[in-house]
């Protein structure tokens, strides 16, 4: 089958592999109609992790169940579901308890896998024609009837949208209060649409790409070029001089000064310190933008060790909660896919591209870039 690999730091290429197959009683094969390149994979296509050579990338999958294993009950084929970026197991501790995020079956190396992705366990990605799901039972969400007529919306369920939904959650949003959203990508624009969606009264969306802005402009949000002015002096103006109730952090340790983003200028502690100076006292953060316990191929030397510069004191001072960690998509994937089966949410508002597999080194290339216009590309192995 086809299938796009990882090569080495800005080097991937589509190539024929072994076909994927069912190798456990519990696995469902999926056809991968659908596929996107995250932010996160940019971390890995940059080098910037220990993603091994060789392996397929990708860990927002939709697609048609093709096969499946004897001891699977529940999914059928034909079925057309959407794979969780986690991969859960059902009956670990941590999956008994409602956080299949941090499985403790499906990764060696420690809590939490993921498709395709660094450190989080052997599975390939599902930037392919076939993926290869284990305990398909309890990793497929089986999608209503307007499946493929709505897949560009259903796919975000894999990760951005549950995602950007959690970082609002982790902030502790209520009704009628304000948030502050650092980062304007694909999880950031998502965390705006949920906080809209759950009745914030103000949102803000910091980031200097002015197409990502747009977007954020368009679902409500009020926009901050941070290219242009400081945040942290916008948001709090705009708030009576106390700072937004809450705040998200969607962008990640490689957060950069203004300007082209490269490894000299990021700094890794910028919109942490930015948050607990744009968030009122008694508020709290939520964050999901990723931060690497060792990035040995970074510039910054505490970032090297997944050590940054917070402001401890400040936030201590202000009494700030954070939540933090990647989202247990699980947890709302369900309810998530009920918004858009009843059109009442439509998130591929984010999507700029739909591409077959084989234009996926020049979608990275580009996607990598923060080409304008390039806000979220959907790949199409089937096309
Ligand atoms: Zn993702
Ligand atoms: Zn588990």
């Amino acid at each position: 089958m086809k299938a796009l690999i990882y090569n080495g730091p800005c080097d991937v290429s589509v190539q024929d592999v072994p076909e994927a197959r069912i190798q456990m009683p519990t696995d469902v094969l999926v056809k991968i109609t659908s596929t996107n390149i995250c932010g996160s994979d940019l971390h890995m296509y940059e080098g910037r992790t220990s993603l091994e050579k060789g392996r397929i990338i990708g860990h927002e999958n939709l697609g048609e169940v093709v096969a499946i294993g004897k001891a699977v009950t529940k999914v059928k084929i034909g079925d057309r579901v959407c794979l969780p970026f986690n991969v859960g197991c059902g009956f670990c501790d941590s999956c008994d308890q409602g956080k299949p995020n941090l499985c403790l079956t499906n990764n060696p190396a420690g809590a939490g896998a993921a498709y395709g992705y660094a450190d989080a366990g052997p599975w390939q990605g599902g930037q392919a024609e076939f993926l290869q799901v284990p305990f398909g039972d309890f990793n497929c969400l089986i999608l209503p009837e307007d499946a493929q007529e709505k897949e560009n919306d259903y796919v975000m369920l894999a990760d951005i949208w549950p995602t950007g939904h959690h970082a609002v959650v982790l902030s502790g949003l209520q009704p009628g209060e304000s948030i502050v959203i650092y980062g304007a990508g694909p999880v950031g624009l998502m965390a705006a649409y949920s906080a809209t969606l759950m009745g914030a009264d103000q949102v803000f969306v910091v980031d200097e790409h002015p197409d990502r802005l747009k977007l954020a402009e368009q679902i409500g949000a009020i926009p901050i070029d941070f290219s242009k002015v400081v945040p942290p002096e916008v948001v709090n103006a705009m708030t009576g001089g106390n700072g937004a109730d809450r705040g998200c952090e969607c962008v990640g340790w490689q957060c950069h000064d203004p300007g082209h983003h490269h490894k000299s200028n990021e700094r890794p502690e910028l919109t942490l310190n930015n948050l607990v100076r744009s968030v009122k006292s008694g508020g709290g953060l939520g964050v999901v933008g990723l931060y690497e316990s060792s990035d040995p191929n970074g510039d910054d030397e505490l970032a090297k060790k997944g050590q940054i510069k917070f402001d401890m004191g400040l936030f201590f001072q202000k009494a700030l909660t954070m939540g933090s960690g990647q989202a247990n998509v699980k947890k709302y994937n369900r309810s998530l896919m009920r918004l858009i089966n009843a059109g009442k949410a439509k998130p591929s508002f984010v999507v700029s591209h739909e591409l077959p597999l084989s234009e996926a080194p020049n979608a990275y290339k580009h996607f990598d870039n923060r080409d304008e216009g390039w806000t979220k590309v959907i790949l199409k192995p089937q096309t």
